[in-house]
């Protein structure tokens, strides 16, 4: 396979062996996948410093015949978002999007709204240092278009609209039911949090930013969609623990 450009985003690195690194990159043009970049632990490494979660890097990647891993050639720092690592709970929070994307982006697969939607929200993390609205966003638009959006105007059983009741979630689904259907112990969402998230998510993140203050249920629907995403990956989100619930 010839040398392929591409711009991404880093989700995570590791060791591999003494000297070297394997990056989980989100690439633009060819999706989520698994880099060797070798010699990358040595003091003098080309990679130098560029290759830190959530940078977002220009690279050529080539692969080898009978390796299943691909290496990486070069990397070149396109945007740095090493200034959010100055403010814990931002960092937490791009920490977030990265354990997210390892989780529901599929390998191999290019997704432009996706990786668009990476960027806003590290932008928006970096400039803002507010959580709330950008991981809401995030949180939202990852589940719409990994398909699995629950209904947010009718019960997901009778079809009744929800109004301003809202609806009721449980841990371990992922749909939102009227007071009826509800199972036992599950949370509710008020209509208006419901009526706040479509109307706020489709905007562009950086205008809804402009606004000074993050519309109230903000957290609440944050956390909602947070436990979405763990119902459908059948796995509880480590950083999410670690951000806690105060933010
Ligand atoms: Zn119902």
């Amino acid at each position: 396979m010839p040398l392929r450009e591409t711009e991404a985003i880093v989700l995570r690195t590791y060791r591999l062996g003494e000297a070297d690194k394997i990056a989980s990159l989100f690439t633009r043009q060819m999706g989520r996948l698994r880099a060797v970049a070798r010699g990358a632990l040595r003091p003098k490494s080309r990679y130098g410093g560029s290759l830190e979660p959530l940078s977002y890097l220009r690279i050529q990647l080539f692969e080898r015949e009978n390796r299943d891993l691909l290496q990486l050639n070069s990397v070149e720092l396109a945007e740095s978002f090493f200034s959010m690592q100055a403010d814990y709970q931002v960092q937490l929070a791009a920490q977030y999007l990265a354990e997210v994307g390892e989780r529901l982006l599929p390998e191999h697969e290019a997704n432009e709204r996706t990786f668009r939607l990476f960027l806003a929200v590290l932008r928006a993390l970096k400039t803002s240092k507010e959580v709330n609205r950008p991981l809401l966003y995030f949180n939202y638009w990852m589940v719409r278009l990994g398909g699995f959006l629950p209904n947010l105007a009718t019960c997901a059983s009778c079809k009744r609209a929800f109004g301003d009741e809202g609806g009721f979630y449980s841990r371990g689904s992922e749909s939102l039911l009227c007071r009826d259907c509800r199972h036992p112990g599950g949370l509710r969402i008020a209509g208006a949090v419901l009526s706040m998230v479509r109307a706020s998510c489709h905007q562009p993140l950086e205008k809804w930013l402009e606004a000074e203050k993050a519309p109230p249920g903000c957290r609440e629907a944050r956390h909602f969609f947070e436990e979405i995403i763990e119902s459908h990956t059948e796995k509880r989100l480590i950083t999410r623990q670690m951000m806690g619930e105060e933010v």
